[in-house]
Order: structure tokens, then sequence, then C-alpha cells
């Protein structure tokens, strides 16, 4: 983006509009804290703006100002098609293709509203109107702290914006530890405690709202850890029947397979979990260094994502797809014994 579209933006805004916010399918705290933190600012400088999410999302972000007013595609399909009927500008934020946003595909692809896509992925697609795509940054919500800085809105942030830019950035860099966490990252981070992010809350409404039932399913997952050492690799499995076992939640399994990456000499980690009800298998990969699990997933598994975090499936049963996954591991052994 150039300052001219920053100018040309903020004499959009300039005047109210009616904006609807959307992300991607499985909304993560990056997908909902960017969302929810543009809808407060938008809200805040008199514009009408909706936030509508594909589906549902797990109940450790169900305390984020704002998510009460959140509109669900999967459940809430008329309010959602009428708002998205009447938008002047929908921003698209934490993804670059209309299939990630899972039924509402249709009606973006049909859409006639300015877009303006804020968003981190690689490969972004070319249907908006502005495009801040910028795969270096630690995550979408940091992006939305810039891109409001560059509107000059800063002075706009108020806590319940703060709470939701930290969020996402907070699980998006898995706090603060990835390598796409910058000192400028860490700028805007402090920036927001000053505007009233609690951290310590946030934290802890994050990560220390475990059930028994998730804590007990952590445990058999970690007991299905599986390694590779010639490839450098581990994986974790959990079948339908095992989610049922520990009454599985939405989210349970969030952050299982940076476990399999924390193994000594692992670069290469995955988690395989059985949705029968889909009738998939959903995928999570993450890498340690530049092995890059985007190219992994893009490849094999109809997925993407990021260099160390990226997502897929696969329609073969549990036990073919890790085979499958077994099987295209010494093609990678050079990359993997190099990351
Ligand atoms: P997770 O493993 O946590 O579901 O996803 C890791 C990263 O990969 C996230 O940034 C997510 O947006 C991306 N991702 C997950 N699933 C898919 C997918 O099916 N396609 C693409 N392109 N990206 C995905
Ligand atoms: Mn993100």
């Amino acid at each position: 983006m150039t300052n001219q579209d920053y100018t040309d933006i903020n004499q959009l805004l300039a005047t109210p509009k009616k904006i609807v916010i959307v992300s991607h399918k499985n909304p993560d705290g990056d997908a909902i804290g960017s969302s929810l933190a543009l809808f407060h600012y938008l809200t805040k400088t008199n514009h009408q703006a909706t936030v509508v999410l594909p589906n549902d999302y797990p109940e450790f972000l169900k305390w984020i100002p704002g998510q009460d007013l959140i509109l669900k595609y999967e459940s809430q399909k008329e309010d959602s098609d009428q708002k998205l009927a009447e938008a002047d500008i929908i921003f698209t934020l934490d993804f670059n293709a209309f299939h990630r946003a899972g039924d509402m595909e249709t009606v973006l692809n049909n859409s006639t509203a300015l877009k303006i896509m804020i968003d981190h992925h690689q490969q972004p697609d070319d249907y908006a109107k502005y495009t801040y795509s910028d795969v270096s940054m630690s995550s979408t919500c940091e992006m939305v702290y810039n891109f409001i800085k560059n509107l000059n809105g800063l002075d706009h942030i108020d806590s319940n914006t703060a709470t939701a830019i930290y969020v996402g950035i907070m699980t998006d860099t898995g706090s603060f530890r990835f390598r796409s966490t910058t000192s400028a990252t860490h700028r805007a981070i402090a920036d927001l405690i000053d505007k009233g992010a609690d951290n310590t809350m946030i934290h802890n409404q994050v990560y220390d709202t475990n059930s028994y039932n998730r804590l007990q399913l952590l445990g058999c997952a970690l007991s299905n850890l599986k390694i590779v050492p010639e490839s450098r690799a581990a994986y974790i499995t959990l079948s339908q029947k095992e989610l049922q076992q520990f009454d599985y939640k939405k989210g349970d399994t969030e952050g299982f397979v940076n476990y399999a990456l924390s193994l000594n000499n692992v670069v290469l980690a995955a988690i395989f979990i059985e949705d029968l009800q889909q009738g998939i298998i959903k995928i999570s990969l993450r890498s340690k260094g530049d092995f890059s699990v985007n190219e992994m997933s893009r490849s094999h598994f109809h997925g993407g994502g990021h260099t160390n975090a990226a997502g897929g499936k696969s329609d073969v049963n549990l036990e073919q797809t890790i085979e499958k996954f077994i099987s295209i591991l010494p093609q990678y052994n050079t990359a993997l014994h190099e990351s």
C-alpha cells in the first residue's frame, strides 16, 4: 500500500459507510482479534460496521470485547447476507483467497462492494481494490495496528481495540516467541498496553481456561506421539473416538502440535485429527527454521499457510493419511536436515 492509497482510504472513510469485516473459516485469535479491532475503530469513527465470520470459534476467544455482536454465517445466514449485500466496503482480514471463507465464498465472489485486504499469508489473490499483504508480519492484528497508524488514527484506539489487537498478536506469535516477532511488534504491544490492553488478563483468558477433559485429551495426544528420527519429524494422531472419550470441544486441540515440535532434534511436526462428520482428517503442520510447511501442505494436503505454520486436510482415513505423510518425508530429508 502506498501513501496515496492511505490518503484515498482516508478520503473514502471521511463520510459514514456501511462496512462488513470478514475473516476465515474456523477463525482463530488473529482472525477474531483483527476483525473486532477494526470493528471498534470503524464504529468509533462513525461507520456502521459488522463482523461476519464463517462459523463458530472456541470458548477461550468468547470474551473479547464486541464478540457478542459477531454474525456467524453458518447460523445467521439471512442477516449476514443482508449486511454483505448492503455493504459499501468489505474488509477481508487474515486470509487472501475467498475459498478460505467457507460458505461465504460465493457471496464474496459476487459482491460489488469495494474490498480491502489486510493479510500476512503467502500468495494473495487479486480481488481487492486495496491490498495490504505482508508475509513478514507477525499477525494480521499487527497489520491492523499499522493500518490504523497509517490512517493517522492511533488516537482512536481505545481499550477494546487495544485488547482485540493484543489477542491476535499474542496468539499468532506463540506469545511473542516466533521469528516474526520484531522490535516493532513489541513497540506496538507497548502502545496497546498504554492504551488499555490488560496483558495479564488477556493471557489468563486465552491460556488458563483448561477443562480437566482437555488436559486428559492432551495426555492422550502425547501418548500417541511418534517420532521419525531420520526425517527429524514427529506427529500426533487423535481419532474421533479419542476426541469423544474426552468430550472434545472446539479449540481443545489448539497448540497440541507444538509439543511435537518442542522435541529435541525435531524440525517438522504434524497433528492429524479425525473428523468423521466432515469425512476428512484435519492436519496442522509446524516447522522450525527454513523448512516450509506451507509448501508441503499446498503440495500434498490441499492447504497452505505460512513457512512455519500451515494447515490442510486429507480425504483418506487416519491410517492412510499417516502412511502418506511418512511416505513423502524422504523427499524432504535434505531440507529437513538443513533446517
Ligand atoms: P492451523 O494449523 O492452526 O489450523 O493453521 C495454521 C496456519 O495455516 C494458519 O495461518 C491458517 O490460516 C493456515 N491454514 C490452515 N488451514 C489452511 C488451509 O486449509 N488452507 C490454507 N491456505 N491455509 C490454511
Ligand atoms: Mn494470522
